[in-house]
């Protein structure tokens, strides 16, 4: 018989950003433990699953998680003692149950996902398999990282209205040299930066968080890091974007008030990515326009998506509700996926699904506010994702992804792959 869910505890802990988020604990009748730490977003969804936050403003400016611990201590514990963490299907239901709103805001959708975690650890335990194979029968291949190397929007106290703009090692070997080709290029990035007399300090996700003349300077920088270390542009190392456009969503436009660049309508802003795809190696645009712009997305995913990769993470919010529907009306060809912006492991597979169903990829996402808990460098193996955006080359709550991702691919030697998914422009 498998080992049983003993107790249950939670606590608030501290993100990146020094926010207080949750930390949830089991322990299983045969004294083993398991924890879990929940990431947070800044640029969140509107239809997100809810957060719940104290308000309470003498502690932590209303955003301390203690009422979020005592969903776990109180409504949920004793519902889930004495369960085998295995079952992990039926104890998300549970949760969800136990919950019994719509976005999870009568206990928390940071309590149940800490919760939901912690339990796929326990089982895994249980089960005494690695994460990555619990959740995943057969992982075969190792994501291909998407480095945030410079940081703006709501991410960086800078001149960029674009959020992040990412190197993407799509050619390389193997995670490890994919790895390698990230790092080196980061610090030719910092060199180039230093020489021309820009600050070299990191934003949120901890790439640099230069003030640039414009958002194009960014990918030219990058492009230019990349000569720097001999790598080729486009054959070895590509960009990926995510602009976060619904952080600069104006009633009916879009404010590049950051840079300065003035007011864009939806078409101009797809004819300057259009024009940016065929100047820059980019592979991959993220949340190019904002949550609600639906026919915006159509347009842009027509227009382009033969060429690059459309990922939806605003405009779907990692749910199958809005992923279905982006499916039939063809709004992008990619899903981003982030487990707390729906709130259990088993929803989150759901949204996977729906994503093979149709044929699109899917991106394993971090947040911007984050934990020393690689549980997604796991999970995106499990998932056999071909890709996975987990911020810069820096920072320890970005690295401890990474690291774990190398780890991985050397006990799957042999039998996972690293594989470049992107069509060859
Ligand atoms: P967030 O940013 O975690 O602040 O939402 C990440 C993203 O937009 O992909
Ligand atoms: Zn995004």
């Amino acid at each position: 018989m498998n080992s049983r869910i003993a107790t249950l505890d939670a606590m608030e802990i501290l993100d990146s950003r020094g926010t207080p988020t949750l930390r949830v604990c089991i322990e299983l009748d045969d004294h083993r433990r398991s924890t879990a730490s929940v990431p947070s977003g800044a640029s969140t969804g509107a239809h997100e699953a809810h957060e719940l936050r104290d308000g309470d403003p003498t502690r932590y400016g209303g955003k301390g998680v203690l009422r979020a611990a005592a969903s776990v201590t109180g409504a949920i514990a004793p519902n889930l003692v004495g369960l085998d963490p295995t079952r992990q299907r039926e104890i998300d239901r549970l949760l969800i149950e136990l919950d019994g709103t719509e976005n999870k805001s009568r206990l928390g959708a940071n309590a149940i996902l800490g919760v939901s975690m912690a339990v796929a650890r326990a089982g895994a335990m249980a089960a005494g398999m690695p994460l990555y194979r619990f959740l995943g029968a057969q992982p075969n291949r190792l994501p291909v990282p998407m480095m945030n190397v410079i940081n703006g929007g709501s991410h960086a106290d800078n001149s960029l209205d674009f959020q992040e703009f990412m190197l993407v090692p799509h050619g390389a070997p193997t995670f490890a040299e994919a790895m390698r080709y990230g790092v080196e290029i980061f610090q030719a990035l910092k060199t180039l930066l230093g020489k021309s007399g820009h600050v070299t300090s990191v934003g949120d996700e901890g790439g640099f968080a230069p003030k640039l003349r414009d958002n194009a300077e960014a990918c030219d920088l990058i492009l230019e890091a990349i000569d720097a270390t001999g790598l080729s542009p486009g054959k070895q190392v590509a960009i990926a974007l995510d602009p976060a456009a619904s952080a600069f969503r104006t009633a009916d436009k879009y404010a590049l008030w950051k840079s300065g660049g003035g007011k864009t309508t939806t078409a101009e802003l797809i004819d300057l990515y259009s024009e940016w795809i065929e100047r820059y190696p980019i592979v991959s645009l993220e949340d190019g326009l904002a949550e609600d712009d639906w026919n915006g997305f159509r347009a842009l995913t027509a227009k382009v998506g033969g060429k690059v990769q459309i990922v939806g993470d605003d405009l779907y919010v990692t749910n199958p509700k809005f992923i279905r529907r982006g499916i039939a009306e063809g709004a992008t060809n990619a899903v981003l996926i982030k487990l707390n912006q729906i709130g259990t492991v088993t929803e989150t597979i759901e949204a996977i699904e729906l994503c093979r169903s149709a044929g699109w990829q899917y991106v394993i996402s971090h947040r911007s506010g984050e934990t020393e808990d690689a549980f997604i460098a796991d999970f995106a193996v499990a998932m056999n994702s071909s890709q996975i955006k987990t911020g810069s080359v820096c920072r320890s709550e970005r690295i401890a992804k990474y690291n774990r991702l190398l780890e991985i691919e050397r006990e799957l030697a042999g039998t996972a792959r690293f594989e470049n998914p992107f069509k060859t422009r």
